[in-house]
């Protein structure tokens, strides 16, 4: 232990833990750290000699040897670890210390926190990070929500160690509460989305004969235009990886089984609590969820039968395909964005969180794993139209999918044609047709209601706000 008092202490040196106090270090910040086992306090420090590090053994210490306000930050497994931590910590603290919850909690239990700390007089901070690893210790997105005045005095400190897009942080105050962690769950929804529609469109260069790195080439070139993004980049280096031990691109060799830790789930239950739709990545977390069930897969491709006309397109043809997949997964990657910004729009609304989504689309610029070039399309969008209703409906963005359409909707036809599941891409497109389709037939929908409910209905030939009922035959 040091006498000089450090300016900034971390909970929790697993690997975001680690790279995050890196990360404020080399900010010029003298960081405390603390870690339930504490050999893994002692070989972090250690590996890092000379760095304004210290390491403390008891949380007491820790909290001795932070300034005043204490900022302390909690890297831990999210769920119960996180109040375990503030138990311990609960005795230790002083008035106006601020403690910042940078896991990827559930917001409601960062309401549950903030309802718990702020009567005793601690200023509480939930804020989600996303980077990864390398984002971690380079400069991630970081969502902070809570008190305005709160994030004042963690601003200079956040502001540091955020990655930066076109001379800004990304990292901006959400609103109070839960909406910093509501909107990292949002955004790895859109990760969730985003991730399947990049699997479905190598998905379907592979059914057209392409080589695992003839796709990786394909990718490698999309990342240098309009798809430019963090995903398609690393997808390209993915793919293009070979295994040491065969020889092989490891892609092909690793099993097909994808895991899940609850944030996508976690967007579902809420998009159906709102009443908003998100069927892109409903679609994106299904499809992990029947992914697992590989035995079961395995079964029943010996037993149901898909197309028997083998797609047989010569190089043009390939080509040709290639370029519209270019198109469906632009317009569906759209969808996917437009689909969690809504949500973000009525949960907002709904919470008065008065959330800014072209300042949310800005951080998500950089550092972030969603982080792509035509994010500052949106923010654009809703700078110029902050009351804009859906993304889909701002120029930039109907003049895209308007482009895109034909394209998807061929890819779509051909994946149907040829038995290559497309769950996120055909979500997508059904969600952009029942958008753009003025009359649905739910008026029939409702006719039905009536007839077995007396739900009554309204007219198009009659005022809103009446509603009639049929006296229907009867059925037995
Ligand atoms: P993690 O594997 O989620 O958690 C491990 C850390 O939690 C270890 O330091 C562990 O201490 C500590 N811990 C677990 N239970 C504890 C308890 N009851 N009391 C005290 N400490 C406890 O670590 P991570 O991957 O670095 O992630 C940290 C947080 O960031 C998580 O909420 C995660 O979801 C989020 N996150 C992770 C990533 C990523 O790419 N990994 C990206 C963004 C956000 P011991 O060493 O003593 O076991």
């Amino acid at each position: 232990m040091t006498d000089k008092l450090n300016d900034f202490g971390l909970i929790g040196l697993a690997v975001m833990g680690q790279n995050l106090v890196l990360n404020v270090e080399s900010r010029g910040f003298h960081v405390s750290v603390y870690n339930r086992t504490a050999a893994v306090t002692d070989e972090f420090v250690a590996q890092h000699p000379g760095k304004r590090l210290t390491a403390t053994h008891t949380l007491a210490d820790f909290v001795q040897s932070l300034a005043r306000p204490r900022k302390v930050m909690i890297m831990v497994k999210a769920g119960a670890a996180v109040d375990a931590v503030i138990e311990q910590l609960l005795p230790l603290l002083e008035a106006d210390d601020i403690v910042i919850d940078g896991g990827n909690s559930l917001y409601t239990d960062t309401e549950r926190r903030d309802a718990w700390l702020t009567p005793l007089g601690l200023r509480f901070i939930g804020a989600g990070v996303s980077g990864g690893e390398e984002g971690a210790r380079k400069g991630p997105a970081i969502m902070p929500g809570g008190p305005a005045s709160t994030w004042a005095v963690m601003q200079p400190i956040f502001e540091s160690i955020a990655a930066v897009a076109e001379g800004q942080p990304c990292v901006r105050h959400i609103g109070p509460g839960g909406a910093g962690h509501y909107v990292k769950m949002i955004h790895n929804g859109i990760e969730y989305g985003d991730m399947q529609l990049i699997c479905e469109a190598y998905h379907l260069m592979q059914s057209a004969g392409m080589a695992t790195l003839e796709i990786a080439e394909v990718f490698n070139r999309w990342n240098e235009g309009e798809l430019q993004s963090y995903l398609v980049q690393i997808t390209g280096k993915a793919l293009e990886q070979i295994d040491p031990e065969t020889g092989r691109p490891i892609v092909e060799l690793i099993l097909d089984k994808a895991g899940q830790k609850g944030t996508g789930q976690w967007t579902l239950v809420n998009a159906a609590e709102q009443a908003v739709v998100i069927s892109t990545i409903n679609a994106a977390v299904e499809a992990r969820v029947l992914s697992s069930q590989k035995a079961q897969r395995v079964a029943a491709s010996q037993i149901l039968q898909g197309p028997t006309t083998p797609w047989t397109g010569d190089q043009a043809a390939r080509d040709a395909l290639v370029a519209k997949i270019h198109d469906a997964l632009y317009a569906a990657k759209v969808i996917s964005y437009a689909q969690g910004l809504d949500l973000v729009r009525s949960m907002s609304a709904h919470k008065g969180w008065d959330i800014d989504l072209g300042g949310l689309a800005s951080i998500w610029r950089g550092g972030c794993i969603i982080r792509a070039r035509f994010l500052n399309h949106i923010t654009d969008a809703y700078r110029t139209q902050p009351d804009l209703a859906h993304l889909m409906l701002a120029p930039y963005f109907a003049a895209l999918l308007n482009r895109t359409q034909q394209a998807w909707r061929e890819v779509v036809a051909h994946a149907v044609t040829q038995g290559i599941p497309v769950p996120a891409m055909s979500a997508s497109l059904g969600y952009y047709d029942s958008l753009r389709t003025a009359r649905l037939p739910a008026n029939l929908l409702q006719a039905q209601r009536d007839f077995f409910g007396a739900h009554t209905y309204e007219r198009i030939d009659k005022p809103a706000g009446q509603w009639f009922h049929t006296d229907w035959p009867e059925v037995v």
